[in-house]
């Protein structure tokens, strides 16, 4: 099973990957975190990204699906993957579609984790002080809540259009939107 963990950033998308990593043992693909782990190595590619990731633009196209695509295989062996963070573009959705379909897969189910800017805003002034992530800052969240609601809260029709949109109230407690989460796996769709 392949699942998209889809919303804005700070909606919990990273918190309820992790989750489902112990629930269900899938594989999180989270490029947030894998362009993370590149700038911490000192690598090209993170010199490249930090400066994009630090005032909360985002990174390219070409560059997230090819990290996405080497850890395909590791997905594959663990029977699916919890998409987190990706895509973020009608490109990106595309090619992950491509990249499944050419390993006889494909997106099962995406869940949207829906919280108003006004909690988001909330939430991350939490986050601000705490979180040690340089893109944690009322510049750059501003700039990342723009990248969303201007290039990928667009993939919503795309994802609704092929019948695997779910909606989820993000606003709750963590345990509670969990559960909202399990139930929609659960759920018989067809
Ligand atoms: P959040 O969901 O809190 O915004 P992420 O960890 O998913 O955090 O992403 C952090 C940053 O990494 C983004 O602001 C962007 O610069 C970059 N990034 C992560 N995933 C992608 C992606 N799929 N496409 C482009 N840039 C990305």
């Amino acid at each position: 099973m392949n699942l998209i963990l889809f919303g804005p950033p700070a909606a919990g998308k990273g918190t309820q990957a992790k989750r489902l990593v112990h629930s269900r043992r899938m594989v999180q693909l989270s490029t947030g975190d894998m362009l993370r782990a590149a700038v911490a190595s000192g690598s090209p590619l993170g010199k490249r990204v930090e400066g994009i990731m630090r005032e909360g633009g985002l990174v390219s196209d070409d560059i997230v699906v090819s990290l996405i695509e080497e850890r395909l295989p590791e997905a594959d062996a663990a029977g699916g993957a919890i998409f987190d963070g990706f895509p973020r573009t009608l490109a990106q959705a595309q090619a992950l579609d491509t990249m499944l379909e050419g390993r006889g897969a494909r997106i099962d189910l995406v869940i949207r984790l829906k919280v108003d800017d006004a909690a988001l805003l909330q939430r991350i002034a939490g986050r601000f002080a705490e979180s040690g992530r340089p893109d944690d800052n009322p510049e750059s969240f501003k700039v990342r809540l723009a990248a969303y609601n201007d290039q990928t809260a667009p993939l919503l029709p795309y994802y609704q259009n092929h019948n695997k949109l779910v909606e989820v109230d993000g606003m709750g407690t963590v345990d509670e939107v969990a559960c909202a989460i399990d139930e929609a796996l659960d759920a018989p769709r067809w």
